[in-house]
């Protein structure tokens, strides 16, 4: 069994923090960083014990899209492997069925290569993307003036 450090890597963290800056009300029921016991008899080798591991809650509702983050974290230098729904991909060897006892169904497994741990450069910068063009963000700025029609939550 790999030993299980006490803290996960900078770069695993920044994963969940970064997604929780782009999406400050996504689920984060599936979240995961260092292996809970019950994970440590399951996969005992897997990479949540030396904390390049994490977890990403599938949440496409509030723009965490698991299904569109594996397929462009498959240009991002760090990842190691990547499951999700079923599927597993890894560099230089792509897409393969994957065929372990969880599927992945609810979230997105990445592994983060040795070297990369302290690596928190963005992980999503397609969704850090700014929407807006300067001008559009002057109206929008304007807009604020007015009270803004309420939201509807939606279940
Ligand atoms: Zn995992």
């Amino acid at each position: 069994m790999k030993p299980v450090v006490k803290k996960a890597t900078p770069a695993a963290i920044a994963v969940l923090r970064q997604a929780t800056k782009i999406s400050p009300s996504r689920t984060k029921a599936s979240d995961g960083l260092l292996p809970s016991k019950a994970h440590q008899a399951q996969n005992p080798n897997s990479d949540h014990n030396t904390g390049l591991a994490v977890d990403l809650t599938h949440d496409p509702a509030r723009k965490i899209d698991c299904a569109d983050i594996y397929e462009q974290l498959k240009r991002d230098k760090r990842v190691k492997y990547l499951i999700f729904k079923g599927q597993i991909w890894i560099p230089g060897r792509g897409d393969k069925p994957y065929t372990g006892s969880n599927p992945h169904n609810k979230h997105l497994h990445i592994s983060i290569k040795d070297n990369c741990g302290n690596d928190e450069s963005p992980w999503f910068p397609w969704l850090d993307k700014p929407k807006f063009s300067t001008v559009d963000q002057a109206r929008l700025a304007a807009s604020r003036l007015k009270p803004l029609p309420k939201k509807k939550e939606k279940k």
